[in-house]
């Protein structure tokens, strides 16, 4: 493709290959289809000189840049890792899918034939930042994967362009790492964290340009499950138990005002999530979400209280709940770290962008990773509408992250030769 940076050349050859993650398979990766991008991505990394790329059976990527510090100075800078996910989200296809490189002229974008799929500023009030620049969209037919194959090309961009410097950049010993099964909560049963071998890493997985995301839900997740007894319609009296009597009351235990549709920014909810059964069985399945560990613990006693409670107003049905935690909030980790966010900070200011630091209403493989002692943050990929047809991303906000990669790897470096600290 001519007149694009290669930053965006390499997106979209990224994603163009469908690796589409499957909640259902239970195999590490849970689609084989994930090693096609993989082995791509180990040639590619061989190619800009990173010897030890590898892609291992659980389709996880490592590649080494080393250090170029002088022997003595080399165990002054930790190794910093870069992370990012192969897989997509099973929201919409990706199957051929056809990225679009437009001019955003700052009138509505129509993708599909009949007018369903438009992207607009009325939407994304962010859009008008990028009127004359130019933004990868889909066909309107499937979503477009910048989460996360954008996290992936700016990565390996970056990584490139150092390799590029040579000792013109002093640096430190830089892991990479591409892993699969984000999507469905799994990277980080994949990753092998000892072989990565990094004292702190940044996942680059978020959304607009500038962002910084540092604090996540805290989850936990189940299903209860009412117990009746079925037996025909005709010869019924007395005997049927009908668990659907229980729903009601059920559902009074996920309140209305604290939904995810009707709470924002720091707000916890509680989320039904699906139903199925009849008559003589029924299973709900549910999600809690919030920001504060004991607020989460909380959330849970309610539903166990309340599902106790309406146990004893249906004596001839069993109810039970099984529920556990799922992922908790980085910042409790990030907290002890105060200088691994800082850097981050600095580096997206030195990139010439102010940083945007919202809570994310959701986990993230950074959050597993800090609570498996590699503190990760997450930055931006500067995707927007992620998991739907919708999605686009400007490329001015893909060069900015990769400048904002380098800029991390410059201040650290800078951070601890100076500080002479240890860590
Ligand atoms: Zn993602």
């Amino acid at each position: 493709m001519k007149d694009i940076p290669i930053v965006a050349e390499r997106f979209i050859r990224y994603a163009k290959i469908s690796t589409q993650s499957s909640e259902q398979n239970k195999t590490i990766p849970s689609t084989e289809k994930q090693f096609d991008l993989a082995n791509l991505l180990v040639k590619e990394l061989k190619d800009i000189g990173l010897e030890d790329a590898q892609v291992d059976d659980k389709c996880v990527v490592y590649a080494t840049i080393p250090s170029n510090l002088p022997p003595d100075l080399e165990s002054k800078v930790p190794v910093i890792a870069f992370n990012s996910h192969l897989d997509t989200s099973a929201s919409e296809s990706d199957e051929n899918i056809n990225p679009q490189v437009v001019e955003y002229k700052g009138e509505d974008i129509i993708l599909s034939k009949d007018n369903t799929v438009i992207i607009s500023s009325k939407e994304n009030p962010q859009l008008n930042d990028y009127i004359g620049k130019k933004i990868i969209t889909t066909d309107g037919t499937t979503l477009l994967g910048a989460d996360d194959k954008a996290g992936i090309a700016e990565i390996l961009t970056a990584a490139d362009e150092l390799m590029k410097l040579g000792s013109k950049k002093l640096h430190g010993k830089i892991r990479i790492m591409f892993s699969p099964d984000e999507e469905i909560g799994r990277g980080h049963v994949a990753v092998d964290l000892k072989k990565l071998g990094a004292k702190f890493a940044y996942t680059v997985d978020g959304g607009e340009i500038g962002g910084l995301e540092i604090e996540n839900f805290n989850g936990a997740g189940g299903s209860i499950e009412i117990k009746g007894y079925n037996v025909h319609p005709g010869s019924a009296y007395g005997l049927m138990n009908n668990s659907l009597r229980a729903i009601p009351e059920i559902f009074k235990l996920f309140p209305k005002e604290l939904a995810p549709e009707t709470t924002k920014d720091l707000e916890p909810y509680y989320h039904p999530l699906a139903i199925k059964g009849s008559v003589g069985n029924i299973s709900l399945y549910f999600i809690l979400r919030n920001f504060d560990a004991s607020g989460l613990d909380e959330q849970m006693k309610n539903i166990q209280d309340g599902v106790n409670k309406v146990q004893s107003l249906f004596p001839d049905l069993k109810i039970s709940v099984k529920m556990e935690k799922q992922y908790k909030n980085m910042k409790e980790i990030l907290d002890k770290f105060p200088y691994i966010v800082e850097i981050a900070r600095k580096a997206i200011e030195k990139t010439g962008l102010k940083v945007i630091e919202d809570p994310i209403r959701g986990g993230t493989d950074g959050a597993r990773y800090s609570f498996m002692d590699l503190p990760t943050p997450n930055i931006f990929t500067g995707g927007f509408n992620f998991h739907s047809k919708k999605e686009f991303i400007p490329i001015f906000a893909m060069e900015k992250a990769v400048e904002t990669i380098l800029n991390i790897i410059d201040i650290a470096t800078e951070w601890f030769l100076e500080k002479n600290s240890q860590i």
